[in-house]
């Protein structure tokens, strides 16, 4: 006999756990299946590792660049890529922990194996039977692989989390988010580092303002970044390292390749066609606007809808906005996720903050004549007192006779700690008056948001 529950979220990461938890404390009876480690692609093999990776990077950092010039006479005799590992895999421990006692707190069943749907209201796991009245796929994604010879040699980013030694020499190709951040935190912490891009620069969507900065400092700073080239081979030497080839005859020899050029969605292996979920040719489930697929009754959040904000708390807001609309009856029926305004931090070196439109966006968007861009540039003060001053650039784009600010971006050092309240303001649909409004927090880097002429 199938067990069955009003609820069955499948998939225990960001999304999941969230929905999950949020759809038990309305009430219902959940069960959440997860195949691997509680907490998903964020917790085990993203955001928090990663986190923790940009911080030992940022400790690197100051002792090494910023120190002597505030008077520190620092001697670092060494440093230890294990123990790094060890603080950060014991702190994913404390996190699981946290997990499973809030979801057991909430009354969510966990069942731990990998869910394939039999119709749109039983799934299957380890071959027992589960039924429920709404059902939802949150299985997220998992890194893509170049289809080139010698792919396999090289590493993803779950396999960079999985390194218990600090490698040498390493190529990172890739200009998303995730090549990024690795070849900085690997340049930062000592490595000889490679960034390959296949295009001219890394980070094309994000606004050239920002990105142009991330390059010169690159080029004053590091990692060493090569632009137009597009990966051909990796071919394994008698001395065991790598030597990536390029289609522009570019080759490099390293101890490990590492591939970040975007991630697929798991989906093609639980059977979605049987609920009739239907997907796109790459692999992402079709939703509408509420979350809701093409089955009656299931639904989708997280990184594997298609036209999605591949960022945990896109998945976990939509998870848990799902929930409210199913479980909470004081809720109006058409609850749904807004998808507009989302703020997103690249944990660059130094870091870069966005929310909203690029200023190309925004005079697509608007028209030329009624966009308005405000900029400053300046050393952060942080850095400015020492030998190795760098770039913090901020820039607000504003839209119509109101001036409403469409589009805020930063590069430099904190700017990831500064742009959330700024999420709020532009939610809220302030315009440039009201952020002139505001008095100023001196000195920080973020009164320039507030008083740029
Ligand atoms: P996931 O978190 O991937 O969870 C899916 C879960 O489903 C997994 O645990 C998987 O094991 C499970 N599963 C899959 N198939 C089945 C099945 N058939 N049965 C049962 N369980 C199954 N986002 C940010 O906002 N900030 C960051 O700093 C950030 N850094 C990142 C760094 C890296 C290296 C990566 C890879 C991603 C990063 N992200 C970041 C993105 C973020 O991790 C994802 O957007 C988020 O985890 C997506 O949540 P999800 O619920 O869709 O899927
Ligand atoms: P992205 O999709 O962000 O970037 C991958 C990039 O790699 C592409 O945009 C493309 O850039 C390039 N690329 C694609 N195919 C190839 C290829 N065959 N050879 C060489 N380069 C290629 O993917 P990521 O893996 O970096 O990250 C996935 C998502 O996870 C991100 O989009 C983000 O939403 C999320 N994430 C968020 C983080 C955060 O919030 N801080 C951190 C990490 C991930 P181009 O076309 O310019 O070559």
């Amino acid at each position: 006999m199938a067990q069955h529950f009003d609820y069955i979220a499948i998939g225990g990461g960001s999304g999941g756990i969230a929905s999950a938890n949020r759809a038990a404390m309305r009430g219902a009876k959940v069960a959440l299946i997860e195949a691997k480690h509680m907490g998903g692609t964020c917790v085990n093999v993203g955001c928090v590792p990663k986190k923790v990776m940009w911080h030992g990077a940022q400790i690197a950092e100051a002792i090494n660049a910023y120190a002597p010039d505030y008077g520190f006479d620092v001697e670092l005799k060494s440093f230890s890529w294990a123990k790094l590992v060890e603080s950060r895999e014991a702190y994913i421990g404390r996190i699981h922990q946290g997990y499973n006692k809030y979801l057991s707190s909430n009354g969510v069943t966990v069942i731990n194996g990998f869910a394939k749907f039999v119709d749109n209201k039983t799934v299957e796991v380890n071959g027992e039977l589960y039924t429920a009245d709404h059902i939802l796929v949150a299985v997220g994604g998992r890194p893509t692989i170049p289809n080139i010879p010698g792919a396999e040699l090289g590493i993803d980013s779950n396999g960079f989390f999985e390194l218990d030694a600090q490698p040498k020499r390493v190529a990172v190709v890739g200009a998303g988010y995730i090549a990024v951040e690795i070849a900085g935190v690997l340049h930062s912490l000592g490595t000889e580092t490679h960034l390959f891009v296949r295009k001219n620069k890394p980070l094309r969507t994000f606004d050239p303002y920002i990105v142009d900065t991330l390059v010169e400092i690159m080029a004053k700073e590091g990692p060493t970044l090569h632009t137009d080239c597009t990966p051909k081979e990796v071919v394994k030497e008698s001395d065991g390292s790598l030597t990536i080839h390029f289609e522009n005859g570019h080759s490099q020899n390293v101890d490990q390749v590492i591939w970040a050029i975007g991630r697929t969605p798991t989906t093609d292996k639980i059977n979605l066609a049987a609920a009739g979920v239907e997907v796109t040719e790459g692999g992402y489930v079709k939703v509408d606007e509420f979350q809701n697929t093409t089955a009656e009754n299931v639904y989708a959040v997280g990184d594997i809808i298609e036209n999605g904000i591949e960022l945990t708390p896109v998945a976990v807001k939509a998870g848990r906005t799902l929930s409210e609309r199913l479980f909470n009856k004081e809720l109006p029926d058409d609850l749904k996720m807004d998808y507009e305004l989302v703020p997103t931090v690249v944990f660059s070196h130094p870091p870069i903050g966005t929310i909203g439109l690029t200023e190309q966006q925004a005079i697509d968007q608007y028209g030329s004549d009624n966009v308005k861009v405000y900029k400053s540039s300046f050393a952060a003060m942080y850095t400015a007192v020492t030998q190795h001053r760098q770039a913090c650039n901020m820039m607000l784009v504003c839209a119509g006779e109101d001036e409403k600010v469409v589009g805020l971006h930063g590069i430099g050092f904190t700017v990831d700690e500064m742009i959330q309240g700024f999420a709020v303001a532009m939610k809220m649909g302030a315009t440039k008056a009201d952020f002139d409004a505001v008095v100023a927090i001196h000195p920080t880097g973020s009164e320039e948001f507030v008083t740029m002429r």
